[in-house]
């Protein structure tokens, strides 16, 4: 995808501050955190949200499911708790239509969420 900001982070024409990255997952840290660690976790295959989840592979998604929780693992996030949010549409604030999930740790959430 050509237009799509998360397809130029992939494939490296714009920076990121990587994490980490295989055949089908990238993560990387949010440019504007809302939280002290917030990390994007995307599929390398473009898909524009979780309401096209069915072009992705199980392994695919087993990937990057995997990834959040090793990562989350790695960087301490599950002792006090962390948050995974994947926002789907204009009304819940989705901006890139490139489908990532949020990684939200180190800081106390609180429920409903805004
Ligand atoms: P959404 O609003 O679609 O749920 O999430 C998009 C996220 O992408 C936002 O949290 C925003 O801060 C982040 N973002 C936008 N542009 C960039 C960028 O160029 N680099 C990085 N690392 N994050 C970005
Ligand atoms: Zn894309």
């Amino acid at each position: 995808m050509d237009d799509c900001l998360f397809c130029k982070i992939i494939s490296g024409d714009i920076k990121s501050d990587k994490i980490f990255e295989n055949e089908f997952v990238l993560v990387f840290r949010d440019i504007n955190p809302k939280a002290p660690v917030h990390l994007l976790v995307v599929p390398k295959k473009h898909i524009a949200s979780i309401m096209e989840i069915e072009k992705l592979g199980h392994g695919e998604i087993a990937e990057i499911m995997g990834s959040i929780s090793r990562i989350a693992k790695e960087l301490g996030l599950d002792k006090d708790g962390f948050r995974v949010v994947t926002n789907t549409g204009q009304g819940a604030g989705q901006s890139v239509a490139h489908l990532h999930f949020h990684v939200l740790g180190k800081r106390t959430f609180h429920w409903p969420p805004g």
